[in-house]
């Protein structure tokens, strides 16, 4: 089987795998998300993704080999990943296996009926035009530059160049090797291993990410950069790549203070969970993502001049959201309320307007009838969860919190969470619970009124006007 297949004959194949006696079935085809059912898929945990990749970007070719090392956590007869390109082989531990593809889904076979516990090592061969599209797959997320390619979307961009378990829920480590032609870079997550010309008119770029990562922040740019390199005085690699088709020098003013506004970071949520740091800034996005090590900006953050808002923000989302993951999507303010919130924090270091002052102004440029108020802050829905429901409203949780129990229990709250769930992933009833436990005290009622409940709160605190800074601070 090569070619993608119909859903019934992934039917046909799906009841084939569950006809013989005591079979296993098939693992779920979703990790189980009630915000996207079919994302990911169940019964088995990720270690490690190995990326052999190849890119012609003027034919927009990608050629991949993708090792993907998995436990299965239930017994099964097949793999589902997340895939939209066409495959052309798949083994599983060694030996040729039968897969089928529908829509994003890869189905793959486990090599017979496995029981939970089972290592397995998928090696499946693609190679593709990511940027086409067709009735089976009528959108792509793969976005081709006049100088190369950029793979940077969320909460989706994997299945358009290598197959997954596409879910925040599975992290892993990985490996990503990218062939291009030389003369033209290659940046992805973590450490650079080193660039190898082939001596083909090629150079191969190695990359490592030894930190679990989630799959939507794991992400591969191709054109032309400016890298440069260099190391902290406590010895992390940082690396930053500007698209030299970047004009004026803001873009260039604010990421390079990564360093510096790390150390702030630090001094509020505790050491920086990576060994490795930088950015990546490009003109062919629209809007930033906190890429695990290396966010991408868009040179539009910076079209006004120098922002160390827009920085500080996908910075802190490296302590939450990329060590400290979301377990489900609904949970995703864990990410963008703090990295809001850290903004703020920002902003009152430099006495642009304090986190209460612009709490305060939040609050009140939102009316009681806007549909900000709709959803729950810890259960916004696919629509909103990326909008001010989730950012500004889970940045006024925080301040809430903070108001409640006071400067040493809020940071020490949030140090503590950052500390316990490095690597992991945490959910909004054990924030809450954390909360409490530091504090030492109920909060039910303020979890309750600001992030598990719909409505606008009374906030009680008041200033005059807004902060002269607050535009500034919310420009990204
Ligand atoms: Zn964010």
């Amino acid at each position: 089987m090569g070619a993608t297949l119909t859903g019934a004959v992934v039917a046909a194949l799906v009841l084939a795998a569950v006809a013989p006696a005591h079979a296993a079935g098939p693992g779920p085809a979703g990790f189980g998300d009630p915000y996207y059912p079919l994302a990911g898929g169940g019964g088995y945990d990720v270690g490690h993704y190995d990326l052999r990749l190849a890119y012609e970007p003027a034919t927009d070719v990608l050629t991949g080999t993708t090792t993907v090392r998995l436990t299965t956590t239930t017994g099964l007869s097949s793999v589902n990943f997340d895939f939209a390109l066409p495959v052309r082989s798949a083994r599983v531990n060694g030996r040729d296996v039968g897969f089928a593809q529908h829509d994003h889904e890869l189905l793959v076979g486990a090599g017979g009926d496995v029981p939970a516990g089972t290592e397995l090592t998928f090696v499946i061969g693609y190679s593709a035009s990511p940027s086409d599209t067709h009735a089976e797959v009528p959108v792509t997320r793969w976005k081709r530059t006049p100088d190369g390619a950029l793979a940077i979307a969320a909460p989706t961009m994997s299945p358009w160049w290598y197959p997954s378990n596409d879910h925040p829920g599975d992290k892993a480590t990985y490996d990503v090797s990218i062939t291009v032609p030389d003369g033209v870079e290659a940046i992805s997550n973590g450490e650079l291993l080193g660039t190898y010309p082939r001596g083909d008119g090629r150079t191969t770029w190695g990359w490592f990410s030894g930190e679990p990562q989630t799959t939507y922040a794991t992400f591969l740019a191709i054109g032309q950069f400016d890298v440069r390199r260099s190391t902290t005085g406590d010895g992390r690699r940082v690396l930053t790549a500007y698209s030299t088709a970047l004009s004026g020098t803001a873009a260039r003013e604010s990421v390079e203070r990564t360093p510096e506004l790390v150390r702030f970071l630090e001094g509020r949520f505790g050491p920086y969970p990576f060994a490795d740091l930088g950015g990546l800034v490009t003109p062919h996005t629209s809007s930033a993502l906190e890429t695990r090590t290396r966010p991408a900006y868009p040179a539009r953050a910076f079209r006004d001049g120098p922002n160390t808002y827009v920085v500080v923000h996908e910075l802190a989302h490296q302590w939450f959201g990329n060590s400290v993951s979301m377990s489900r999507w609904s949970d995703i303010w864990l990410g963008e309320g703090f990295a809001t919130y850290a903004e703020w924090l920002w902003s009152e270091a430099n006495g642009q307007g304090t986190a209460r002052e612009l709490a305060d102004w939040t609050h009140r440029h939102y009316p009681a009838d806007h549909e900000v108020w709709d959803v729950a802050v810890a259960d916004p829905t696919p629509r909103y969860q990326y909008g001010a429901a989730v950012h500004e409203r889970g940045a006024l949780a925080l301040q809430a919190l903070r108001t409640e129990v006071g400067d040493e229990v809020f940071f020490r709250t949030l140090r503590t969470w950052a500390g316990r769930g490095a690597g992991g992933h945490g959910t909004s009833v054990g924030f809450a619970a954390l909360a409490e436990e530091v504090a030492g005290r109920d909060l039910d009622g303020l979890f309750g009124t600001w992030v598990f409940g719909a409505g606008k709160p009374v906030l009680a605190t008041a200033v005059a006007a807004e902060p002269a800074s607050f535009r500034q601070v919310h420009r990204r």
